[in-house]
């Protein structure tokens, strides 16, 4: 028997889904007092917590403690008791099984948190997959139906693969499968030079996986300002992983055993180009809406040819009373984004004055090594829309506390609208790639949202010395006063 709301039977709010979309509706709908059901198929924190964000980074950080390990005796720590005499120096060894169990433990501490904090709100949660039937009414695959005053769907999305490149978990890997392993491949080809692709080829290279990393367009990281992204690229290929942008892939021939080894491998097949042997091959192409079996026929929520649920800037869909949130609609597939549209979706069910997602300034973080974040347009994006700019660029080269850490690779870049008499206007947009900038975009954020000019930022105080004084520096330049930066 399926718990029910009140003295109806009928939720204020039924949730398809439990990922960060589902899950912050439902938190953010019991909080205003409303009775709410979450109908989950797995676990609740969906994609993020248990195959995306929080995993992949888990794994970033192993690869970051490795990093710092192996550059120990710069700072004339001497990591180890050194090799036996007579021995080469030892490089730090991995054990990824233990990488994968404390992995799972972070997983599995934030989910056992989640789980505990939805049903402390008094959410319910329900086992199963859930398909919206007319009349608002979810059926669960066991047959139980749940009614709902209103309906939010957020199944969430599934990685996208390529014809070809059947996903069997040994050869060819997607995230999914990549972030269960419990042993790395010597060698790598990471197909998508997207935010996933990156990310990977970073985390597996430090790791001391030999990878390639194949983009079918000219650069990596799409939609990033040019001069990050060259940061990137240039770090990348200075830590050994071979970037070739511009790939066609035409497809794999699978091998026997590699080498002396046991293990197989495969040769990825690129047009005019030589064929990479591989042991796995990780297909990071972007990822499509989770939307089969999750509209029973006459239910008039619309969707659009990719598969996307179509909604309005309320997050309300065609249906009246059924919304959608997250990877199932076409906006950023971000876990924040997620969250906010879950709370647009939330206030309009309240009846209280929702503002709409800007997604156009949303904060983008990527979490590579060198990390990536901005918030607003990037360079040409601004010049492209028509607008006169005015830029500033300031590398990490000078800043002190880089040079302390020892990671001098990166920049901050700010777009600003060209005011009167040549000075800089309205921030457009702030772009970083550097150490910890995922950490760092908070005032950049603000300040691109807040429609802020450089006249005003530059007036606060960083502090000294800090990686957030080269945001303040390049808004100094900008003010045409700069002290460190000119
Ligand atoms: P993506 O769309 O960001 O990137 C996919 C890349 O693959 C693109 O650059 C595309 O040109 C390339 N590509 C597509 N087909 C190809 C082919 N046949 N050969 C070579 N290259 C090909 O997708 P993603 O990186 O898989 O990420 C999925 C979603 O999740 C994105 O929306 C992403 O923004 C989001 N995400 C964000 C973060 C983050 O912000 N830190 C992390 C992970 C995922």
């Amino acid at each position: 028997m399926v718990p029910t709301a009140g003295d109806t039977g009928v939720y204020d709010i039924v949730v398809v889904g439990g990922g960060p979309g589902g899950y912050a509706a439902a938190l953010y709908g019991a909080a205003a007092g409303l009775s709410v059901a979450v109908v989950e198929r797995d676990k609740v924190g969906g994609t993020c917590l248990h195959r995306g964000c929080v995993p992949a980074k888990a794994f970033l950080e192993t690869a970051s403690v490795y990093r710092t390990v192996s550059t120990a005796a710069e700072f004339g720590i001497n990591a180890s008791s050194g090799p036996p005499a007579g021995e080469p120096p030892r490089s730090p060894r991995v054990d990824f099984a233990v990488s994968q169990s404390r992995k799972q433990k972070v997983v599995d501490q934030l989910h056992r948190g989640l789980a505990g904090l939805m049903r402390s709100r008094g959410i319910t949660t329900i086992a199963g997959t859930g398909t919206l039937l007319p009349g608002n009414i979810v059926r669960v695959d066991d047959g139980t139906e749940v009614a709902g005053r209103n309906v939010i769907l957020a199944a969430g999305s599934v990685p996208r693969t390529i014809p070809g490149f059947e996903v069997d978990g040994e050869l060819i890997l997607t995230s999914d499968e990549v972030l269960d392993l419990d042993h790395l491949p010597e060698s790598a080809a990471v197909i998508g030079g997207g935010a996933i692709g990156c990310e990977f080829a970073s985390m597996l290279s430090d790791l001391g996986v030999r990878v390639t990393l194949l983009e079918a367009l000219d650069s990596l990281l799409a939609g990033c300002d040019e001069d990050v992204v060259a940061v990137v690229s240039r770090s990348f290929r200075k830590r050994g992983i071979e970037v070739i942008t511009g790939a066609r892939i035409s497809g794999h021939a699978p091998m026997g055993p590699l080498g002396q080894t046991a293990r197989r491998g495969t040769r990825v097949i690129l047009e005019g180009s030589a064929e990479i042997e591989v042991e796995a091959v990780i297909v990071a192409v972007g990822r499509r809406p989770r939307i089969e079996g999750l509209l029973a026929e006459g239910v008039g929520v619309a969707v659009d040819e990719r598969g996307f649920v179509q909604i309005d800037r309320f997050m309300r869909t065609s249906s009246p009373g059924v919304w959608a949130v997250g990877d199932l609609v076409a906006t950023p597939q971000l876990a924040h984004v997620g969250f906010a549209e879950a709370m647009v979706a939330v206030k309009g069910i309240l009846g209280e004055r929702a503002v709409p997602v800007d997604y156009a300034k949303v904060p983008w973080c990527i979490y590579s090594h060198p990390e990536v974040a901005f918030a607003g347009m990037s360079e040409a994006a601004a010049r492209g829309a028509g607008l006169d700019v005015v830029v500033k660029a300031d590398p990490l080269g000078g800043n002190s506390r880089a040079r302390i850490l020892g990671e001098t690779d990166g920049l901050v870049k700010v777009i600003a609208e060209r005011a009167a008499e040549g000075r800089a206007g309205r921030i457009l947009g702030v772009h970083m790639v550097g150490p910890w900038v995922t950490e760092q975009l908070g005032q950049a954020y603000l300040s691109v949202n807040w429609e802020a000019v450089p006249d005003e930022v530059a007036a606060f105080v960083q502090p000294h010395p800090s990686l957030s004084e080269a945001f303040g520096e390049t808004m100094l330049a900008l003010t045409g006063r700069g002290l460190h930066v000119g």
